[in-house]
């Protein structure tokens, strides 16, 4: 990458007639007209040799590299040679837990979270939705903050949950002593409250658990149909968009007749049948399969640690660490049982009926699974189960933004954050291409992932190391 000519000024001097100098702000915001590179737009379109010109934080102008032409003070920065795609759009995680290595409610704090959105930022992921376990008044202070430009790192959407007392996340969060608990509602009226609070206090995305765990595990009920129609009902009034967890047919189909649109995790118990897909269709609805999470297959099963684009993030103690971790707690040997086998068929086959609808979230945050690295995994997970590679990035980018009504993120196009990768390996031909990162611009800054992977590398984790459950 070369600067050709760097000549955006922010404050001109000129030079009065009497010879005093005067600064004079500068009519245009700063330029940065990208030009070369083949642009993956992030909605199936390719553009070789392409241009796109940034101002301040955004894309305003995007074609080929005869279409956009620069003025004298526009920054340009050559890309020829190299390809660029959407940073991706990451519906599911849960931030502030990890601490690499240590894990747990002791580990969420502001700046935790903010290291968070820097790890995301750094492996490309330009948004992320944290779902169902931030603490609030910290995630709408850092939320807030980064809305100001105080904080950088991946776009940040807290994502508070709601569920039935005793219900909501998975145990490893519950059994937390220092756990704050989900908003918590009996009925429909209390449901309501809940939703018009949250709306009041700034919230757009809600998470709501739909599962039989949280009935096995002392949740009163599971959350019944008449209290999520009541939750989806006036969240629509309120401009909130619910996220549903829910992992079988039945549950999903209920929530569909109701209005739910987003859901975290397939049906993962039987094949989806006709009435289900015709549901699907007529409620636009997106799902979140977290493959990585439910299959703990390939790539899942080769060790993070000796991979070298993982180690970028940590130290070599937090290497060790998790080396020493794995080898006290072997991954079994596939086929795991019949049972694990007829549920990967499962898995497989309602993917490949459902994949137009599919968008990346990774749970990373929640199972051991790492921020940032986790969505690659998750990428290469796509295309083995049957997606293109640019059918991959679609979900990944325009389709996962799309499914939350994120108009400035997701494609390289004009009105859109400048949020991108540039790659030195083209992912079209190959999934793991994705890996091959050139740089990361999140709002039209290059994102300096030198100086992160130096800090990252020199730090030691901060606790004992966490024995991750077996798959
Ligand atoms: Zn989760």
């Amino acid at each position: 990458m070369r600067h050709l000519t760097c000549a955006a000024a922010v404050v001109v001097l000129a030079v009065s007639s009497c010879g005093d100098r005067v600064a004079v702000p500068s009519p245009q915001p700063p330029e940065e007209l990208f030009t070369g590179a083949r642009v993956i737009v992030g909605d199936g379109q390719v553009i070789e040799a392409g241009a796109f010109l940034v101002r301040a934080n955004q894309i305003v102008e995007v074609g080929t590299v005869d279409e956009i032409t620069a003025s004298p003070d526009t920054r340009v920065t050559d890309l020829t040679g190299q390809t660029v795609m959407p940073a991706l759009v990451n519906t599911h995680a849960h931030l502030g837990w990890e601490a690499y290595t240590g894990w747990g409610s002791e580990q969420f704090t502001r700046q935790n979270l903010i290291d968070h959105l820097y790890r995301h930022a750094y492996y490309g992921v330009g948004t992320i939705i944290s779902t169902g376990s931030d603490i609030e008044e910290i995630a709408l202070d850092v939320q807030q903050a980064q809305r100001l430009s105080q904080v950088d790192g991946a776009h940040y959407l807290v994502s508070p949950g709601l569920g039935t007392p005793g219900g909501g996340p998975n145990p490893r969060f519950t059994d937390d002593a220092g756990w704050w608990g989900v908003h918590e509602a009996t009925g429909p009226d209390e449901a309501r409250a809940i939703v018009r609070a949250e709306a009041d206090r700034g919230i757009q995305i809600l998470k709501i658990w739909v599962d039989a765990r949280d009935e096995r595990r002392g949740a009163q009920v599971k959350l019944r149909p008449d209290i999520y129609a009541a939750i989806l009902d006036e969240a629509q009034v309120r401009d909130i968009r619910v996220i549903a967890h829910a992992t079988t047919l039945e549950d999903h189909k209920r929530l569909l007749e109701v209005g739910a649109r987003r859901f975290i995790h397939m049906p993962y118990d039987v094949d989806v049948d006709e009435e289900y897909l015709a549901l699907v269709e007529a409620r636009n609805a997106y799902i979140v399969p977290t493959l990585g999470m439910v299959t703990r297959g390939e790539p899942f099963r080769r060790p993070v640690f000796e991979d070298a684009f993982f180690q970028e993030q940590v130290s070599d103690e937090v290497i060790t660490a998790l080396r020493d971790a794995a080898a006290g707690n072997p991954v079994p040997a596939q086929p795991v049982s019949a049972a694990a086998e007829a549920r990967a068929r499962v898995i497989r086959d309602n993917f490949a009926r459902l994949q137009d609808r599919i968008i990346l979230g990774t749970d990373a945050g929640a199972v051991g699974d790492f921020f940032g690295y986790a969505d690659h995994l998750e990428l290469e997970l796509f295309v083995r189960l049957g997606m293109t590679p640019s059918q991959a990035i679609v979900a990944a980018t325009t389709r996962a933004a799309r499914a939350f009504g994120l108009t400035d993120a997701g494609s390289i196009e004009a009105g859109k954050r400048a949020d991108f990768l540039v790659l030195d390996a083209n992912p079209l031909d190959d999934i793991m291409h994705t890996r091959e990162i050139a740089a990361v611009y999140l709002r039209g800054k290059k994102v300096d992932r030198e100086a992160l992977r130096a800090r990252w590398q020199s730090q030691p984790g901060s606790g004992p190391v966490d024995q991750r459950p077996a798959p």
